[in-house]
């Protein structure tokens, strides 16, 4: 089973993914924490490429996109797949559905080319669940300065880049209903919690 978070800055997802993850192990199952970018050696490197550079020594949109693109071929050939495939559930901050929204809507880059990119980068692998924490990016954005998580790229954007983002997940989740779980996540950690456990455990019966 695969299960993604996906969402703006300060939806809570890295709240959410804990709580899923530590419910899962209590169950006695196989569970990886993984996250786009920087998940394995080369993904932090490429992480710290995007996210730590600012103006000039910014990669340029294309540039970014491949960037994201590669992190992902790896992260999926080295850690996702081979987890898959010995049965685990994996549990992802981020994956394909980022770079439509940041790279292709946020960026403005053609979104059927940054789709084209990702899945020519991982193979064709979909996640079973995408659990896309909606936040407006106003409240989103005053959890983050309140943590003062120091990503320089995302406190450049502007707010209109993060409307669009956010614009781009509820889209991606209005044309394949069945793979999406929405949440506002504007409501109590424990009722989101709740929500995302109930839609898992529907996968997980059998
Ligand atoms: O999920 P996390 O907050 O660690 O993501 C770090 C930043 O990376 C996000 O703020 C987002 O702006 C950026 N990002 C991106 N494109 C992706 C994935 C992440 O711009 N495909």
């Amino acid at each position: 089973l695969f299960v993604v978070f996906e969402g703006g800055e300060g939806a809570g997802k890295s709240t959410q993914l804990a709580a899923l993850a530590d419910r899962l192990r209590e169950q006695g199952r196989d569970v990886v924490v993984t996250r786009e970018p920087g998940a394995t050696g080369i993904g932090e490197r490429i992480r710290s490429l995007v996210l730590e550079t600012s103006g000039d020594e910014a990669p340029s949109p294309r540039a970014e996109a491949l960037l994201y693109a590669a992190d992902r071929a790896h992260h999926v050939a080295t850690v996702v797949r081979p987890a898959l495939t010995r049965g685990a559930v994996v549990i992802s901050d981020r994956y394909v559905d980022s770079s439509l929204a940041y790279q292709g809507a946020g960026r403005t880059l053609p979104v059927q080319e940054v789709s084209w990119l990702s899945s020519w980068a991982t193979g064709g692998l979909k996640p079973d669940l995408v659990v896309l924490l909606d936040v407006d990016p106003h409240t989103g954005r005053s959890r983050v300065d309140s943590r003062s998580r120091g990503t320089d790229r995302l406190e450049a954007e502007s707010l209109p880049f993060h409307e669009r983002v956010r614009y781009a997940f509820l889209d991606l989740a209005a044309a394949d209903p069945k793979r999406y779980l929405v949440l506002d996540a504007s409501r109590p950690v424990e009722e989101i919690a709740a929500a995302v456990a109930r839609r898992v455990d529907e996968f997980l019966v059998d």
